[in-house]
C-alpha cells in the first residue's frame, strides 16, 4: 500500500468532502514583534479593564467543572443591553462559529443562496462546507449594496453591514425595504463592524420573523482573542441555532470567555471611548491617504479599503511590510487593485503613513 505523499493523491485517508473543500485563508498573524499590525481588523486598544478583571476572577478551582452550556448569564446581558428577551439570543465561539451554525441549519435549501459578488470570502467557504448552492449579486460600480437586485427567489440572503472589505454601509431604511420585500427566506445581517459607524438592525427582529443579525465581540469590543459571537433573532431562528449547537459541541464558551463577554458589555463607558477614539482616527486616516493621491471608499468600519489611481496595490502591499507595515490585499477580481487598512492608534496610523509617503516618493523618484 503507497501512503499518500504526492499532489495528485493528496489526502489519501481523507474523505471525498474534505478533499472538496477550499477553506478560508485568515489574515497573517505574524510572530515577528514590532510589526504595525493593520491586516486583520483588530482593535488597537486592550479590552476593557473590567474584562480582564473578570477573566481574572474566573481563574479558580472551577476550572474543573464544565461552563454553562447554554451561557445564560451572557444570553441575558446582551439581551439587556439591546432590549430583546434571552430566547432571542444565540452565542457562539466567536461570529465564524455562529455563520457557520447559521449556514448549516437556515441557508441550505434548493434555492440558492444570495449574496453580494464582493463579501466576507468566509461565506462561499461554508457553502462549500455544507454543500449549499449560491449565486453572487454584483454590487453596484461604486461598491455599494443595491437592495433592488436582490427579491427574487432564494434560499437565503447574507450581506455584511458595514460590508467587508469595503467598509460601505447599507442604510436601515434598506434593510427594511428589502425584508417587506423578501418574507419566505432568512435574512441574515452580519454586524461584525457596526459599531463604528452604522446603525443595528436589531430593533427590526421583532417585527420581521426572517431577519437574523449576527454581531462579533472581536472588533468593537477588543477580544479578537476570546472568541465570542453572537446573533439575535426571532427564537424560532434561535432554536435552529441551538440545534445545530447542541449536535456540534455543547460548550462553545469556556468560562473565562463568558465571563468576559459579560464585562465586556457591562463597561459601556470603556466601550463608547475607545469606540469614539478608532472613529476619529478613520476619520484623520481617511483624509490622509487622500492627500497621498489614494481614493478611499467611505468606511463605517476600522478598516478603510482604499486604491491608489497608479501604484499596484500587491506592489504597495509588498513594499508596506518590508518597511514593517503589514495590510491587507485580496487578489480578487474588481478589487486586486485596493488595499483594505485597519484602522489603527495614532501612532500605527502615522508609521503607515509614513511608510506610504517614503513608497510613493521612491517610485515616483524612479519614474
Ligand atoms: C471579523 C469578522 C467576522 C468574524 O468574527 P469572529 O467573531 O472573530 O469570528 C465575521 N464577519 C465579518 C464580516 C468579519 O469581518
Amino acid at each position: 500500500m503507497r501512503i499518500a505523499n504526492s499532489k495528485t493523491d493528496h489526502g489519501h485517508y481523507w474523505s471525498p468532502v474534505t478533499r472538496r473543500l477550499t477553506p478560508y485563508v485568515p489574515g497573517e498573524q505574524p510572530k515577528l514583534g514590532n510589526l504595525v499590525k493593520l491586516n486583520t481588523n483588530e482593535n488597537p486598544y486592550g479590552p476593557s479593564p473590567r474584562v480582564l478583571a473578570a477573566i481574572q476572577a474566573e481563574l479558580s478551582d472551577n476550572l474543573r467543572l464544565y461552563p454553562d452550556p447554554n451561557a445564560e448569564r451572557l444570553k441575558q446581558t446582551i439581551a439587556d443591553y439591546y432590549d430583546v428577551t434571552p430566547a432571542q439570543v444565540f452565542v457562539g465561539n466567536g461570529s465564524d462559529e455562529v455563520l457557520a451554525h447559521v449556514f448549516h441549519g437556515l441557508l441550505q435549501h434548493s434555492t440558492p443562496l444570495l449574496f453580494p459578488d464582493i463579501t466576507y470570502s468566509f461565506y462561499p467557504v461554508y457553502c462549500g462546507l455544507y454543500g449549499i448552492d449560491f449565486a453572487t449579486v454584483p454590487l453596484a460600480e461604486d461598491f455599494t449594496l443595491r437592495v433592488a437586485d436582490y427579491p427574487r427567489p432564494n434560499g437565503g440572503i447574507i450581506f455584511a453591514n458595514p460590508n467587508a472589505p469595503t467598509g460601505c454601509l447599507l442604510s436601515l431604511a434598506g434593510i427594511e425595504w428589502l425584508l417587506e420585500r423578501n418574507r419566505d427566506s432568512v435574512l441574515v445581517v452580519d454586524e461584525a463592524y457596526i459599531d463604528f459607524g452604522g446603525e443595528t438592525a436589531i430593533p427590526l427582529v421583532d417585527r420581521y420573523p426572517n431577519l437574523l443579525v449576527t454581531q462579533t465581540l472581536s472588533k468593537s469590543r477588543s477580544l479578537a482573542g476570546l472568541r465570542v459571537g453572537l446573533a439575535v433573532g426571532h427564537p424560532e431562528l434561535i432554536e435552529a441555532l441551538e440545534r445545530i449547537k447542541n449536535s456540534f459541541n455543547s460548550y462553545p464558551l469556556d468560562r473565562l470567555a463568558i465571563a468576559g463577554a459579560v464585562a465586556a458589555f457591562e463597561d459601556r463607558e470603556y466601550f463608547e471611548r475607545t469606540r469614539q477614539a478608532v472613529i476619529a482616527s478613520r476619520t484623520t486616516l481617511v483624509a490622509a491617504l487622500a492627500g497621498l493621491g489614494f481614493d478611499v471608499l467611505p468606511s463605517a468600519a476600522n478598516f478603510v479599503f482604499a486604491r491608489h489611481p497608479r501604484r499596484d496595490a500587491a506592489a504597495l502591499a509588498a513594499a508596506l511590510r518590508e518597511r514593517h507595515v503589514i495590510v491587507r490585499h485580496f487578489r480578487l477580481p474588481r478589487i486586486e487593485q485596493f488595499l483594505r487598512i485597519t484602522v489603527g492608534n495614532p501612532e500605527q496610523n502615522a508609521a503607515l503613513l509614513a511608510a506610504l509617503g517614503q513608497i510613493l516618493r521612491e517610485v515616483e523618484a524612479c519614474d
